[in-house]
């Protein structure tokens, strides 16, 4: 719109097009950081509650751009799924997790159960079944150290179809967790349909949880009354960890535990599967 209509209407049009541009250019290097192996995997522990023992990891994506540092997924993976290049991107973080749990594993060091994301455009896909057996076999990974979280909300749509996924997944022995518990439309009568393993509650209600914990704890009876098991994620402090073990929760999740780290770090941080 250069030089065209009135001087309003060309503010308006550069101040569209700066930011449509702004999202192309990221898009293009998005696609090639993945040409270019500029995303890593960090992970995250996962605490026994009760006994402190580290026994599972979160994958979480960074993309280390050579122009922008150090990249927070929450900065590019709405323009990944808006331009489906979440796609690849989700295919290139099971593969890297597979390899590395496997790495891990080859390196004597006790087993973890390694939870990945996946975003709602994966989930949809009609093959995603097919294709996790498929880089499991590849890996030589034992899929129940596998665990897939999914959130609410990609579970409303197609209510069966996405029971029939779970489903499948579960006859593989893959482990499934619906993330962010409570922040989405939560329908009691739709979590006792899905067969999954764990509600992860959402971080928002665990710093929350100081002296009054009446959200927390139902949410937690909940689960244990469907007979899943809970994660608390974003635990900072250790009077929310101490709050979380009187009220039975599961796993523990959070810096107060651990920040996400790379596979090394993680490895010499936990060398023996417990807190030190
Ligand atoms: P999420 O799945 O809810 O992951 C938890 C986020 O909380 C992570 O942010 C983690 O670093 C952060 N976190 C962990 N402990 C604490 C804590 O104690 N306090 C606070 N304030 N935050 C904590 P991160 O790594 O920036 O990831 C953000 C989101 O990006 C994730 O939220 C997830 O939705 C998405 N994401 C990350 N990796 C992937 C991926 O491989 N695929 C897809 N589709 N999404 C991903
Ligand atoms: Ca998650
Ligand atoms: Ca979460
Ligand atoms: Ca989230």
């Amino acid at each position: 719109a250069k030089g065209q209509g009135t001087n309003q209407a060309v503010v308006f049009d550069a101040g569209m097009s700066v930011e449509a541009e702004e999202r192309h250019l990221l898009e293009k290097e998005l696609r090639k950081a993945l040409e270019q192996e500029e995303f890593e995997v960090h992970y995250q522990p996962l605490m026994s509650t009760q006994t402190g023992e580290i026994s599972g990891a979160e994958a979480l994506l960074r993309w280390n751009s050579p122009k922008r540092g150090m990249v927070s997924p929450m900065n590019f993976i709405p323009i990944a799924e808006e331009s489906g290049l979440i796609l690849p991107i989700g295919q290139w973080v099971l593969n890297r997790v597979c390899r590395e749990m496997k790495q891990r594993e080859a390196e004597g060091w006790p087993p973890v159960t390694v939870s990945v994301n996946l975003s709602p455009l994966q989930f949809d896909q009609p093959y995603l079944v097919e294709q996790i057996h498929s880089v499991v076999t590849e890996h030589g990974l034992e899929p129940s150290r596998l665990c897939l979280e999914i959130t609410e909300s990609m579970t409303i749509q197609h209510v069966d179809a996405c029971i029939d996924k779970l489903h499948k997944l579960n006859e593989m022995g893959i482990r499934t967790a619906v993330d962010d518990f409570g922040t989405g439309y939560s329908s009691l009568s739709l979590l006792q349909k899905l067969p999954i393993s764990f509600i992860k509650i959402d971080k928002s209600f665990v710093q929350e949880a100081g002296a009054s914990t009446p959200l927390v704890e139902s949410m937690i009876s909940l689960a244990h009354s469907l007979g899943l098991g809970v994660v608390a994620e974003g635990v900072e402090t250790e009077e929310q960890l101490n709050t979380l073990r009187r009220l039975g929760c599961d796993f523990t999740q959070g810096y107060w535990i651990g920040r996400p780290v790379p596979l090394d770090t993680f490895n010499a941080r936990f060398p023996t599967g417990k807190v030190p």
